[in-house]
């Protein structure tokens, strides 16, 4: 899952980065820097501080809904006045987790966020006789259903979402990890290289010197 997380605390962010490390957590410390990221990249979640420098969190997510985003934002926030958790709620926040929280009940709310998400379109992502079950990281193609690693499955995810186009490696990298996170030069390649041994190489198709790609007119007759 791609989760946005926006807090000015060093400590907070740092740990909060480690613990969700199943996830790919790209961290700012300003709204306008959110801004920037939400504008070009996709998440499937948005971890909102209030309590921000140049601009709070109120006001940056009810900018945010005004421009018609549905990302789910959790508010984690160290401010228990209820008016604040209310007019958290009504700026279009999901829901809210006061800090400090445990690490369990934070996997908890993100988990409850994202089915909720999932639930108002179809989950399981399908194409060409290869589905891709979001829930569960669950792969099936030819009877073969394989649990993939996080990874794995957001390349796959980005190759069956957009069948014949080609991406490089770096493309692919971008897509799966966070900006700080340590990659190895040949991470990728041993993703699919995985991938190709569970379904069989013709899974995915590799153009030489230029990238990946998942096949358009595959069929599975
Ligand atoms: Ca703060």
């Amino acid at each position: 899952m791609r989760i946005l997380l926006v807090e000015d605390d060093l400590m907070i962010g740092q740990s909060l980065k480690k613990v969700l490390k199943t996830h790919v957590v790209n961290w700012v410390e300003d709204t306008f820097a959110a801004e920037r990221t939400i504008g070009v990249e996709s998440y499937d979640l948005i971890l909102l501080d209030l309590g921000l420098p140049k601009r709070s969190g109120i006001e940056y997510l009810t900018q945010l809904r005004a421009t018609g985003n549905t990302t789910p934002v959790l508010i984690i926030t160290a401010r228990d006045g209820i008016e604040d958790r209310v007019k958290g709620l009504d700026s279009g926040a999901d829901d809210y987790l006061l800090k400090p929280f445990a690490i369990d009940e934070l996997e908890a709310r993100i988990r409850a966020l994202t089915r909720r998400k999932e639930n108002r379109s179809n989950p399981v992502i399908e194409y060409a006789g290869t589905s891709l079950d979001p829930a569960s990281y669950t792969m099936t193609y030819k009877n073969v259903s394989e649990r993939l690693s996080v990874r794995a499955f957001g390349i796959m995810q980005t190759l069956i979402e957009n069948p014949g186009v080609i991406f490089s490696r770096n493309q692919l990298e971008e897509k799966v990890y966070g900006w700080n996170d340590e990659v190895e030069s040949n991470a990728v390649e041993v993703h699919i290289h995985m991938i190709r041994r569970k379904f069989g190489s013709e899974i995915i198709l590799n153009v030489r010197g230029v990238g990946y790609t998942f096949p358009k007119m595959q069929t599975t007759k």
